[in-house]
């Protein structure tokens, strides 16, 4: 099994950094791949990831919620924000631009977000097949560098 980013994530990076197996990469280019990925063959099921995420964008594979509710808001480094679904730039619905920062006090710059509105009901299913993408069609840990 695996652990799974979803698409809340808002790279804020935390959970590349306590990796044991230094298997979260984060998408590049940013426009096309806007999430950090996990590279199931090297992901060792530890959950450390879990709690660094302020997000609360990370999942166990087979607890990936196909009904995932929105929180309205949620806790970031001490502030709270609206919550928000992040999907590659020019996806039709998501047009907001977020700018924020990481935990390290680092600006993040995304565009293809949209604020998830408390009670709002998603699927984050469909970000496991993307996870899978990055790795075996798109850059994966190339885009390390
Ligand atoms: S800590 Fe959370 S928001 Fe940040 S890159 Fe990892 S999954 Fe994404
Ligand atoms: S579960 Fe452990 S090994 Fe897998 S991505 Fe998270 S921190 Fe890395």
């Amino acid at each position: 099994m695996t652990h799974i980013i979803t698409e809340i994530c808002l790279r804020d990076g935390g959970c590349a950094e306590v990796c044991p197996v230094e298997c979260i990469i984060p998408g590049k280019p940013q426009e096309e791949w806007p999430l950090y990925y996990i590279d199931r063959d090297t992901c060792i099921d530890c959950g450390a990831c879990v709690p660094e995420c302020p997000w609360e964008a990370i999942f166990p594979e087979e607890d990936v919620p196909s009904d995932y509710v929105g929180k309205g808001t949620i806790t970031v480094h001490g502030s709270v924000l609206p919550q928000r679904i992040n999907k590659p730039q020019g996806t039709p619905g998501f047009d907001q631009v977020y700018d924020g920062t990481n935990g390290r006090g680092e600006a993040v710059h995304l565009e293809g977000t949209r604020i998830l509105k408390k009670g709002e009901v998603v699927d984050l299913t469909p970000g496991t097949a993307l996870n899978d993408a990055f790795f075996q069609e798109g850059p994966g840990y190339s885009a390390k560098d």
